[in-house]
């Protein structure tokens, strides 16, 4: 039997916002005195009452919308209850039947631009945190009710390479939008997925789906669904039934490990949250938070290429480097100059950047002009670099390809920076693939 995998994510990210999502308390929490950014509210005391964090709500719209979202107009909190000690409420304030954003998708550029759908995108508050040491277990509600944006998309991914693309860049829009810092070590974004197995000839889901919790970096994610993958063939070809399981992972052994069988699956009895009124966005509303989401990373650099005639490359690494807005500034000022002449000189740091941009144009329509290499010179200093980095070219015709940077730079050493970045590269390309 031929079997494809079946990959659902979701992605919990803690937003960056002021107060947490439900009191005033600061929700700056990471490595502060533990106990100490907590209230009533955020305890879970008798009687206390929470309020919505509108720069929470927002901030979980603008990833909706960077998602191509639809935003519910009839959108509300949810109880869902639980036991367990990190939570002092007993329940923890979500959304289940009306999530703030449903229904977008993001293009991968793996699988020539393949959609994958997301199902919803929704907030709710963070619980607080254990930590297990020898025989006591002591609590930390510093982190209890900091907004959480929980994202899940549909079981599309066919392979591993595409939920790590895919992780990889929701970390960066919600980077992008300023919505929150994402950083995996510090547990601002946490990954789930859920893996099955399907019969090849067959077009339906499989009737079972593991669920992968305790995720805390793209590299041990990749381990876990590599492993995962196997584990489940080698026991659906020896006709061993697999059920609906949460497992977890173990960096160390390898492996994953079972956490909860379908025997103990938890009933939420979730119920619509009395103490906060729903959630209401107006189209007016929308419009105002989509004229202050910022530009996106791959969106701001493909406008560069197509505006600007940049590779993508030299786009890619502008807005890297945070310096779009000072290309686009030069090219302003530098009237006349060739945008990817301002572009190369930025990216390869031919002139100092602490320059204003007129100043920088200036300077540059000094240099160009008089100093292009010319096409001879630079063939002469590629075929010298060529020949004087044997190991690299070696390591290049191996598939390497992390070498060309170092070429590259070499080349520029040669030319005394005086040649452009896309014309070295192309020569240099054609030589080496001669
Ligand atoms: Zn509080």
């Amino acid at each position: 039997m031929q079997y494809t995998p079946v990959i659902g994510l979701e992605i919990h990210v803690e937003l960056n916002t002021k107060t947490k999502m439900f009191c005033s308390c600061s929700a700056d929490y990471f490595g502060k005195e533990p106990n100490t950014h907590t209230c009533p509210v955020c305890l879970g005391l008798p009687g206390a009452l929470p309020f919505a964090n509108k720069e929470a709500l927002e901030k979980c719209l603008m990833i909706g919308l960077a998602l191509n979202c639809k935003i519910s107009k009839d959108s509300y909190f949810e109880r869902k209850n639980y036991f367990y000690p990190d939570l002092p409420k007993g329940y923890q304030i979500s959304q289940y039947r009306k999530p703030l954003c449903i229904g977008g998708s993001l293009a991968l550029h793996l699988g020539g631009g393949k959609l994958i759908r997301i199902n919803r995108v929704h907030i709710e508050e963070d619980t607080g945190k254990l930590f297990h040491k020898k025989s006591k277990t002591l609590i930390d509600f510093n982190r209890s009710g900091v907004p959480l944006v929980e994202m899940v998309t549909e079981p599309d991914f066919k392979n591993v390479d595409e939920v790590v693309e895919f992780a990889k860049t929701f970390q960066q829009i919600v980077r992008d939008l300023g919505a929150s810092n994402a950083d995996m070590e510090r547990g601002d974004l946490r990954l789930e997925a859920n893996v099955s197995l399907r019969e090849i000839q067959k077009d339906n889901l499989p009737d079972y789906r593991i669920e992968l919790k305790n995720i805390n970096s793209f590299r041990f994610m990749q381990h876990a669904l590599e492993y995962e993958i196997e584990r489940q063939r080698k026991l659906l070809e020896q006709g061993v039934p697999l059920y609906k399981e949460t497992r977890g992972w173990s960096e160390e052994k390898k492996e994953s490990y079972l956490q909860r069988s379908k025997e103990d699956a938890h009933d939420y009895r979730y119920f619509p949250e009395p103490d906060i009124p729903a959630i209401s966005f107006n189209d007016s509303d929308i419009e105002r938070i989509k004229a202050k989401t910022p530009e996106l990373f791959s969106s701001k650099s493909k406008r560069l290429e197509t505006e600007y005639g940049l590779t993508s490359e030299t786009a890619k690494t502008l807005v890297k480097q945070g310096m779009a807005g000072y290309f686009e500034e030069a090219v302003k000022e530098g009237e006349g100059l060739d945008p990817k002449a301002i572009a190369n000189a930025i990216v390869n740091k031919r002139q100092s950047t602490e320059l204003s941009p007129g100043e920088f144009t200036g300077k540059l329509r000094e240099v160009t002009g008089k100093q292009e290499t010319s096409m001879g010179d630079l063939e002469i200093a590629v075929l010298s670099v060529i020949k004087h980095n044997e190991k690299a070219v070696g390591d290049y015709k191996n598939g390497k390809e992390s070498v060309i940077q170092f070429l590259v730079g070499e080349i520029m050493r040669e030319t005394k920076g005086k040649a452009v970045i896309d014309k070295v590269l192309k020569i240099l390309l054609e030589k080496l693939n001669d």
